[in-house]
């Protein structure tokens, strides 16, 4: 067998592991087989490695990393990949996320909404937002507080060239699978909320779980569960 070969059934197998984890966790949860969709979390991963996980039927992509992502989509786009931001946005790189990218994640305050909103090509379909909430008090930055969503979110839905489609949630990560429960449930609320406060709009999308809990977000209502290291194994830690 030559490294090729090694190398892409390993990408098959982790492949294999991990849809047989969403299924299960699907089934587990009494949820309709095709309401949890798999996005797999390719940052500080090359071209090639999407490429096999391409080969494999896979066609979200998550990045982090806006030029990374750039240089990535560049040399993969003959093929058909749905791309998705899931990093931290500063608000002068919104153009390139607002002509590149199918999805983002990771808004968590209006001027970026706005900038996305008015920086999408007409020819392009609505861009698809997730407002990402910061539900467990993280040490990090990122994420509008749940004081703050409501307002957020209804400024948002006003916006003509994005649409916003749901609530992100990053938790501290933790292997007590009960504190695992605690932000997704959360979040699933905030949701159910904001649906019943802002009838002008109709949130479908929890994206939340990632490898080392997306059976809690599953039982909680992941509609999108964000798989980086259980797909690839594990990054290498600088670009
Ligand atoms: C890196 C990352 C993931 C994937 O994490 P894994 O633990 O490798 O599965 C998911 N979501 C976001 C926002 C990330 O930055």
């Amino acid at each position: 067998m030559s490294a090729q070969d090694t190398s892409a059934s390993l990408v098959q197998q982790r492949f294999n592991d991990v849809t047989a984890r969403l299924h299960r966790a699907v089934a587990d949860s009494k949820r309709e087989p095709h309401s949890v969709k798999l996005l797999a979390v390719s940052k500080m991963q090359t071209p090639q490695q999407v490429a096999e996980l391409y080969a494999l039927g896979q066609r979200a992509f998550g990045e982090n990393y806006l030029q990374q992502a750039l240089e990535k989509q560049q040399a993969l786009s003959s093929l058909d990949i749905e791309w998705h931001f899931i990093g931290p946005i500063q608000s002068n790189k919104t153009r390139d996320i607002a002509h590149r990218f199918a999805w983002v994640h990771s808004v968590d305050r209006e001027k970026v909404a706005k900038r996305l909103s008015d920086q999408r090509p007409n020819d392009m379909p609505p861009l698809q937002l997730c407002i990402q909430v910061n539900v467990s008090g993280e040490e990090s930055k990122s994420g509008v507080t749940a004081e703050a969503l409501p307002a957020l979110a209804a400024s948002i839905a006003e916006l003509p060239r994005v649409q916003l489609r749901g609530l992100m949630a990053l938790p501290a990560p933790t292997s007590d699978s009960a504190a695992q429960h605690q932000p997704f449930k959360k979040l699933r609320a905030l949701m159910a909320q904001l649906n019943e406060q802002l009838p002008s709009i109709t949130l479908d999308t929890l994206s939340m779980g990632m490898s080392g809990d997306m059976e809690a977000a599953i039982d909680e209502g992941a509609t999108i569960v964000r798989v980086g290291t259980a797909l690839f194994g594990p990054r290498p830690a600088t670009a």
